[in-house]
């Protein structure tokens, strides 16, 4: 029986996440071309965290015929469930693996692997030892052809890219049964779904730190494509979808693309994919979206109101969509062929704080923008960090709603312009990069979260993921979640509703809500608003209580007695 080993090294691209709690479309396209091949074949998907923790894995690998990995880091991120995998590891893992074909594909064959914002990327030649082909081109096509070819990689095109959106219609299908071995499966796992690849402003070059634009102008999937795929995820038991892999969701087939750099939207064609997505998925807990081009939204206000109506009508709330700015800065706007400039940028962001600033039932806000800012691009200087900083207070001062501010250097990518300039700027401007971090974190996005989860917030279903010293920390499934530290050492991988009660720079601190005051730690107690290490200890003491009255006469102070009572339950 044919053996294919998948090892997810994760991605994360311009327009694509493939880090836990996300799976990209990587493995689950690589898995349709194997099954379309040989529908008997095994197919085994391991992540490189799992390898990690359990090397005995690299026996499966080894009685395979062929093992595929998935890397590359192409913009520079934290991650909280998952840590892609480092060039370095792959070559340790690798070395004595001898018998299976070995195939490397996503960014990390492409550009080379990305270390870190600001740092050149590793080439790709780096790990050429252990692996017997690096897939420049599209992974599923290059491994449908290895396995045509008997495995000989001799007869392959390491380049082989797809014409067109109809090549992986089939492959999107089949491998969709994949993600039932992710380890994150069902509850926790976000799919990341493709609705198009190329960007429309690729005909004038693009932004000059983009790799999007080396894949053309758009290439749209249809949307019975798209609605097939989902409800192939969706039969498997996935309730999280996220529709973040390309450029700008407002631009889904768009009129015009590909002969204009902004071409018109078209809402009726994201009506229709929205709502073909909650027919086909009535029952779906997530679905979000992700980059949205804020030049576009300036040109096509009212086109771009439509379609934000439509994925408000239809996703659920705490949705991003993420703007990429870049910078402010009109030298660097035009030096890098950047494509909006502040008045656009802020025209955009007014335009979801118009559409999707109510609050939503998870306690979020319905549709807010995120910024995205890189540093290092040509024409930078020092007055760029201060352009930048007054922009981002302005749209404080003007009441606005953000969800995220990203600021981040510019990994240099290879075929990119920016790739000429590498990380010449990023180098000397690396104290005012920080200086500007420390601004931003402590002056804008602290008032920030306080708009956009007020204390008393409830916020339903955060998924416990980590503990770190005694707070447990925890987010909500979807696009830029919302950190959130729970003082208290709680059971992980559980979904719970939380009250918050404070904030930090980029996480906010809440505890369990109701919280169960008989059973909660003496952490979790503490935390309480106005209840301290004194009234907890004596909260813990005279516990259980039988009702409500009970705890009020238990604490000095019958006034907090009654406001601790929002927060708490007695049974
Ligand atoms: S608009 Fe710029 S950043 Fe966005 S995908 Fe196109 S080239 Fe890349």
């Amino acid at each position: 029986m044919l053996t294919v080993s998948i090892l997810d090294g994760y991605v994360d691209e311009p327009t694509c996440l493939g880090v836990p709690p996300y799976i990209s479309p990587y493995p689950r396209y690589i898995a349709g071309a194997v099954w379309n091949h040989d529908h008997t074949a095994r197919v085994v998907y391991r992540t490189i965290d799992q390898l990690r923790a359990e090397q005995s894995i690299l026996e499966v690998f080894a009685r395979s015929d062929l093992v595929v990995v998935i890397a590359g880091m192409a913009v520079p991120g934290r991650y909280l469930s998952g840590f892609p995998a480092s060039p370095n590891e792959l070559l340790a893992f690798f070395a004595g693996l001898k018998k299976p074909v070995k195939v490397l594909c996503g960014p990390s064959a492409r550009y080379g692997f990305g270390l870190a914002g600001g740092k050149p990327v590793r080439d790709p030649r780096f790990v050429a030892a252990v692996f017997d082909l690096i897939a420049q081109g599209d992974g599923e096509l290059i491994v449908a052809e290895l396995l045509r070819n008997k495995l000989d990689v001799d007869r392959v095109d390491p380049a082989l890219c797809r014409l067109n959106a109809s090549m992986i219609r089939d492959s999107a299908v089949t491998g969709a049964r994949i993600v039932e071995q992710h380890p994150f499966f069902p509850q926790y796992l976000i799919t990341e779904i493709e609705t198009y690849r190329g960007c429309p402003r690729s005909i004038t070059g693009g932004c000059s730190f983009c790799s999007e634009p080396s894949k053309g102008p758009p290439d749209f999937r249809p949307e019975s494509d798209i609605l097939t795929e989902i409800a192939a995820l969706y039969s498997t038991g996935i309730r999280h979808f996220r529709l973040g892999n390309q450029p700008c969701i407002f631009s889904y087939r768009a009129k015009g693309a590909g002969e204009v750099e902004f071409p018109e939207p078209n809402p009726d064609a994201l009506e229709r994919l929205f709502h073909g997505i909650r027919a086909i998925a009535p029952e779906l807990k997530t679905l979000h979206i992700d980059n949205a081009n804020p030049g576009v939204l300036a040109r096509y206000p009212r086109e771009c109101r439509r379609i934000a109506k439509s994925i408000i009508q239809y996703h659920t709330p705490g949705d991003v969509a993420a703007l990429g700015v870049e910078s402010v800065d009109p030298i660097v706007i035009a030096r890098n062929n950047l494509k909006a400039d502040a008045n656009e940028v802020l025209s955009a962001v007014k335009l979801l704080n118009e559409i999707g600033s109510a609050r939503g039932a998870n306690g979020l806000p319905e549709l807010l923008p995120g910024l995205n800012f890189v540093f290092g691009l040509d024409g930078e200087s020092k007055d760029t960090f201060r352009q930048d900083y007054q922009f981002l207070q302005r749209i404080v001062d003007e009441g606005l709603l953000l969800r995220r501010i990203n600021l981040r250097q510019v990994i240099p990518i290879p075929g990119t312009k920016q790739f000429e300039l590498g990380d010449k700027l990023v180098k000397r401007h690396k104290h005012e990069f920080r200086r500007l971090k420390h601004y931003v974190r402590t002056e804008i996005d602290r008032p920030m979260l306080k708009r956009v989860v007020p204390e008393g917030t409830i916020l339903t279903d955060v998924y416990l993921e980590i503990h770190e010293g005694k707070v447990t920390f925890g987010r909500q499934l979807g696009s830029y979640p919302l950190l959130v530290g729970i003082p208290g050492v709680l059971s992980l991988h559980q979904f719970l509703d939380v009250k918050v009660i404070g904030y930090g720079y980029r996480s906010i601190t809440a505890v369990p809500y109701p919280l169960a005051v008989n059973t909660a730690s003496l952490e979790t107690l503490t935390a309480l608003p106005g209840v301290g290490a004194k009234r907890a200890t004596r909260i813990a003491a005279r516990r259980p209580f039988r009702n409500a009255g009970e705890l009020v006469q238990a604490l000095d102070d019958p006034e907090l007695g009654q406001k601790l009572l929002e927060y708490i339950t007695v049974k």
